[in-house]
Parts: C-alpha cells; sequence; structure tokens
C-alpha cells in the first residue's frame, strides 16, 4: 500500500494499522479519531465529506465519549471504515487530500480512556512468569500449581481504575506483613511494580448461558492495547490467600490509547508453544493464535533518561487469546462489549525478557542498574513506566504506541 500522506520511517501509525481512539482538543469535545503517522485523522469530519456513503451508521457512534457504540456497530461495519480509511490514504484523488483540517498533529490531542470497560478479566497465561513467581513463593521444585496447564487461570478485576497513559499514579498504601514478625502495619507499599501486559477489548456480545468455541473466539475481539497492570507486591503476598488478587491490584491500571485492531495485527501471526498435557476437547484449537509483538519497558527516573530494562513478546504466551474467551465462558458467563481481558504478566524465557521488576530483580536480591548510575528493586517515587509494543515483518510495521505513568507519592 503506497499512502500520499507523510508518514514518518518505523511510525508505529502506518498505512497497515489504523488503530481506532478518542481524542479532543482544546476546541472539541470528544470524538472517535484514527492515528495516522504523527496525526490524527478526525473522521466525523470525514465521514462529513461522505466517505463511508457505501455503509450505513450513524455519525453520532463517531462523536462519543468512548468507542463503545462505534464498536457495537460490529465488525461488518467497523472493519469497512478501516478499510475504507487506507483506501482514501492511498488514493491520489480523495477528498480527504483537500480536508487539511481533518488531520490534527498528535502534540495538539489529549488522548482518552478508548472505551467504557465494563468488566475486567486479568488472566496469567505466560508459564515463565507463573513459573518464576512460584519459584520465588512457593516450590522451586513444582513452581506451577496442578491446575495450571489445563485451565487459563484468571481472576476478575477492577474497571473503574483502569487508566489511560499519561495518568499517573499515587502510591497505594495497605497491610503489609513485615518479614519476622507476626502482625501486620498500615502504610505505603514499599513494592510497587509493573506487570507488562496486553489487554484486548471484547466487540461483540454473548447471551448469558452461551458459550464460545475457540474456532470463533477470535469475532469476540475487537482490538488490542498495551497494559501495565500496577502490583503492590509486599500487600499482595498477605491478602492473596486464599481468594487471590485484591487491593494490591486494583489501585491502577494503565493502557495505551490507541486500539489496534485484530485486522491489523493478521499479518504477525505465529504458533504458540506446545500445550503438554493435552488440554481438554473445548480449549484445543487449530491454526495460529498467536502474535509477535516485540515489547519493552522502560524506567525514566525523575530528571533522567529511560533505562530499557525488558525485553519480551507476546508470542510468549502459553494461552491464547480463544482458549482465555471459550474458558471464560464455557460455564455461560456472558461478554459484554466493552468488557476488558488483559493477558497476565509476558515473560519470556531469558532474564532480560521478565515482564515485572519482581522477576528483572527477583524479589529484590538482584537490583537493576539504571543509566543514571541508581539501582532499583522496586518502583521509587517519581519514577515514570513506559511501555512500548510493534509488530513488523516484511517491512510492515504495525505498532501500539506507548503506555507510560508516573508514580506519585502516597497521598
Ligand atoms: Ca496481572
Amino acid at each position: 500500500m503506497k499512502t500520499w500522506f507523510h508518514i514518518p520511517e518505523n511510525s508505529d501509525f502506518s498505512i497497515y494499522n489504523i488503530p481506532f481512539g478518542i481524542f479532543s482538543t482544546p476546541s472539541q469535545s470528544k470524538k472517535v479519531g484514527v492515528a495516522i503517522g504523527d496525526y490524527v485523522l478526525d473522521i466525523s469530519k470525514a465521514y462529513d465529506l461522505g466517505i463511508f456513503k457505501s455503509i450505513d451508521f450513524p455519525k453520532s457512534a463517531l462523536e462519543a465519549d468512548y468507542l463503545n457504540d462505534f464498536i457495537s456497530l460490529g465488525k461488518e461495519i467497523t472493519t469497512k471504515v478501516r478499510t475504507i480509511i487506507q483506501q482514501e490514504l492511498c488514493n491520489e484523488n480523495s477528498v480527504l487530500k483537500t480536508k487539511k483540517e481533518a488531520f490534527i498533529h498528535q502534540s495538539e490531542v489529549e488522548m482518552h480512556l478508548p472505551v467504557l470497560i465494563g468488566d475486567y478479566t486479568d488472566f496469567y497465561s505466560s508459564i515463565e512468569h507463573a513459573t518464576n513467581v512460584g519459584k520465588m513463593f512457593r516450590d522451586p521444585e513444582n513452581a506451577l500449581l496442578p491446575n495450571w496447564k489445563h485451565i487459563p487461570v484468571g481472576y476478575h478485576g477492577r474497571s473503574s481504575s483502569i487508566i489511560v497513559s499519561g495518568k499517573n499514579i499515587h502510591r497505594p498504601k495497605g497491610q503489609v506483613l513485615k518479614p519476622n514478625t507476626s502482625q501486620p502495619v498500615f502504610e505505603p507499599s514499599s513494592r510497587v511494580d509493573f506487570e507488562l501486559e496486553m489487554g484486548y477489548i471484547i466487540g461483540k456480545k454473548t447471551e448469558l448461558g452461551e458459550s464460545v468455541t475457540t474456532e470463533n473466539a477470535e469475532d469476540y475481539i475487537f482490538g488490542k492495547v498495551l497494559f501495565n497492570d500496577w502490583s503492590a507486591r509486599d500487600i499482595q503476598k498477605w491478602e492473596y490467600v486464599p481468594l487471590g488478587p485484591f487491593l494490591a491490584k486494583n489501585f491502577a491500571s494503565s493502557i495505551s490509547p490507541w486500539v489496534v485492531t485484530l485486522e491489523a495485527l493478521e499479518p504477525f501471526r505465529v504458533g504458540g508453544p506446545t500445550q503438554e498435557p493435552n488440554v481438554l476437547p473445548y480449549l484445543a484449537y487449530d491454526g495460529l493464535k498467536n502474535f509477535d509483538i516485540k515489547l519493552e519497558v522502560s524506567i525514566a527516573p525523575k530528571n533522567g533518561d529511560e533505562t530499557v530494562i525488558c525485553k519480551s513478546n507476546f508470542k510468549y504466551m502459553y494461552w491464547n487469546m480463544a482458549q482465555q474467551i471459550a474458558h471464560h465462558t464455557s460455564n455461560g458467563c456472558n461478554l459484554r462489549v466493552g468488557d476488558m481481558m488483559a493477558s497476565g504478566t509476558i515473560s519470556g524465557k531469558s532474564e532480560d525478557s521478565y515482564g515485572s521488576m519482581l522477576e528483572l530483580a527477583w524479589a529484590g536480591s538482584k537490583p537493576l542498574k539504571l543509566k543514571n548510575g541508581e539501582e532499583r528493586k522496586f518502583i521509587e517515587d517519581y519514577d515514570t513506566v513506559i511501555m512500548r509494543g510493534y509488530c513488523e515483518k516484511g517491512g510492515i510495521r504495525v505498532g501500539f504506541g506507548e503506555v507510560r505513568s508516573q508514580l506519585l507519592p502516597s497521598k
């Protein structure tokens, strides 16, 4: 595809991407936009030019505070909208070429949470991550619990505290049991961590009682974002038995603002790891269901340069998204448009591919060196954590931009 629009080399937002998001400017309230190169295309202005006249949908779906109405139109419509935008950006005679005001530089817009998130589920689908955590906190010889290779383990999280990139968070306070003591104390967490994850947004609802097969599961995924599942390891350690994560996780999770559609990720499909023992029939799948998405995490201390501390890849996931959806609906639990699912921490085999400080600094025993000479065991006040992700193959690049948040002191 060759476009008349100027897109810088190595831009995440190439003509092959066309991700959707919600933006505003000082003079315009929230709307649906598409990222292209360094710009945002205001699709409602493109609508006024009549470029979508071959498909029937109301303009109100584009002049909304969230993508939910647009996503609810269904892939039949949203995929066509994306394709038409691509075609217009490649058509030398497009009316868009004469409509400069439809393109706004990304530095001039504010990006918002792209979807009104209904329910949020966090999986735990990286075998390397689950093994590392099991080694640290349980038995190094039996790091994985007996259910792990049979069930895409997950928990229901909290959607109200999912925030968009650029919003900062405060160090959480909570109950902590200090080493060699028997009574907990209440204080600011001293073990704030990130978790490198990817989230996906449900684009099609199911009815209560209905189950989705692994074969059809991807029809229910609108697109993906980068996901930082902020975690407080000291609070987690004391609270998580017997019912799992609670206040150690629900104080904030940060996501990238641009939703990259599953269609844009098609060229980057790869096979997943061998699943041994065999999974139960409802979790079996055919075809390539993993995606080669390169991921990295940086820490930027206050007034300091970024240091890349992790390079991982979404393709390492043991359980794929189709299996997660099949499992999630296997009991008849319904899905709604705007629900968010996250992968769980994405770690690889090598020590520099671990997706959390807990693993990278091995529970504080191997501090990481930053460029400015400082060391980190966990995240310090005023550190900014930045996650980036992109796919690249045969000269085609499709990226997610970034998710960044700064950790401020406790309120
Ligand atoms: Ca997590």
